[in-house]
């Protein structure tokens, strides 16, 4: 249905009336064809799971506890996984008591409620660019009014950070909210230095700031390298979400909020009146898995196939992208994110790419101004490692194409 002729349209409340999906999003439809090599999707490897594990422990936990596994629970979560939780945590050195937490459907909804949480329209909320299409969405949905701070190797510009905190200080507008994905950046595959670490925690301090600190991917460092979160160093002034989507798997939608006592109280009763509790049969199902299954060797395993598709990705690209594109170098997680001269327009070349048989994310999905149209996102953790040479090839032929014209 289009939106001018929804007849429906005068009755949709104001945060909801442009919201519409995007004509990308009907190209994604075709990316599923198997003779497509898809850099699209942000899926991880689950196949890379034991199942039989898996399916042990949700049998488990329908046997032994099925009258509790099958009943409502309370809002915050229940305690025993909490516990699990801080044990995920404590291994990312994040310091947490069980008490702090909300666990949520997944991360997305986390950011969602935060979001319900702070923001009225035309709240400033800012955050890197480019940024996690699916937390512009919560903040959208919110009509906040996001800001973008650029980056580079390092991650987000501190100095960037500082100028535009003091141009929005001399307009007298508030900040709301500062949106950080410091490990491994969904799209832009870099991490924060552990100097600007640092100095982002300074700079909350003095502009008295609260931190919403998204960590989906800190335990996918291919090295196993683990920086200090910033809730690590602020802890009264970050909402911290984390999700085992990326650790375990993301179809049992578990994830969790750490936040001051206020804060979290505030969120138990959003969460209440969103959807009243966490599913109680997932919530025991993941915590049968944390508390019983090796998934911190799991969890190795995930790096190493990450890592080993990063590299093929990261060889391809060197051995087949014409001269003016760059990318970075991921040292975790799943995607690369590439910049291409200006005047390719990156969602206009989805289609011929489409045809190409090769497919990624356009840029500007990733920025709530319109800008990123030279850039696009490409993930390497669904396909096989012949499967992304030959993906990349394809997409180095067709953008050597398009630069010759
Ligand atoms: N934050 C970031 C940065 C993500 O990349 C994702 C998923 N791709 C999420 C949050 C949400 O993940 P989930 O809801 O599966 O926990």
């Amino acid at each position: 249905m289009r939106l001018d002729t929804d007849p429906y349209l005068s009755r949709y409340a104001e945060r909801v009336q442009g919201m519409s999906a995007s004509a990308i999003r009907a190209l994604f439809a075709l990316t599923a064809r198997p003779e497509i090599v898809s850099f699209a999707g942000g899926n991880p490897a689950v196949e890379a799971l034991d199942l039989e594990a898996a399916e042990a422990v949700a049998a488990a936990v329908v046997r032994e506890s099925g009258a509790v596994a099958l009943q409502y629970g309370i809002g915050q979560g229940r305690p025993e996984l909490r516990e699990q939780l801080v044990d995920v945590m404590a291994h990312e050195h994040v310091p947490a008591h069980v008490d702090d937490l909300v666990v949520t459907a997944g991360g997305q909804q986390a950011l969602e409620l935060i979001a319900k949480c702070f923001v009225d329209p035309g709240d400033v909320v800012i955050a890197e660019g480019p940024t996690y299409v699916g937390g512009i969405s919560a903040l959208a949905s919110h009509q906040a009014e996001v800001r973008h701070v650029p980056m580079d190797a390092e991650g987000m510009q501190v100095d960037a950070l500082e100028d535009l905190l003091l141009r929005l200080s001399q307009e007298q507008r508030r900040v709301k909210l500062l949106y950080t994905i410091p490990n491994h950046q969904n799209p832009g595959g870099v991490s924060l230095s552990l100097e600007r670490r640092q100095r982002l925690a300074e700079l909350a301090e003095r502009h008295d700031l609260l931190i919403l600190e998204d960590n989906p991917y800190g335990l996918l460092d291919f090295a196993g390298r683990i920086q200090p979160s910033i809730r690590q160093l602020v802890p009264d002034r970050v909402v911290y979400v984390g999700t085992v989507s990326k650790t375990f798997a993301p179809g049992v939608r578990t994830g969790w909020i750490a936040a001051p006592h206020p804060i979290r109280d505030k969120l138990v009763l959003l969460r209440e009146a969103a959807d009243l509790c966490p599913a109680t049969l997932t919530q025991m199902i993941v915590e049968r898995w944390l508390a019983t299954q090796p998934w911190r060797e799991q969890v190795k395993r995930f790096r190493g196939v990450y890592q080993e598709k990063a590299e093929a990705m990261l060889g391809a690209l060197a051995a087949t992208m014409p001269d003016g594109i760059t990318w970075t170098r991921p040292s975790g997680a799943f995607y690369v994110w590439m910049t291409v001269p200006a005047g390719v327009d990156t969602s206009d070349l989805l289609a011929k790419a489409i045809n190409h048989r090769v497919a990624y994310v356009p840029g500007r999905g990733f920025y709530a101004d319109g800008s990123g149209g030279d850039q696009l996102r490409l993930c390497f953790s669904q396909p096989s490692v012949e499967r992304i040479e030959e993906g990349v090839e394809r997409l180095g032929e067709l953008l050597t194409t398009e630069l010759d014209l």
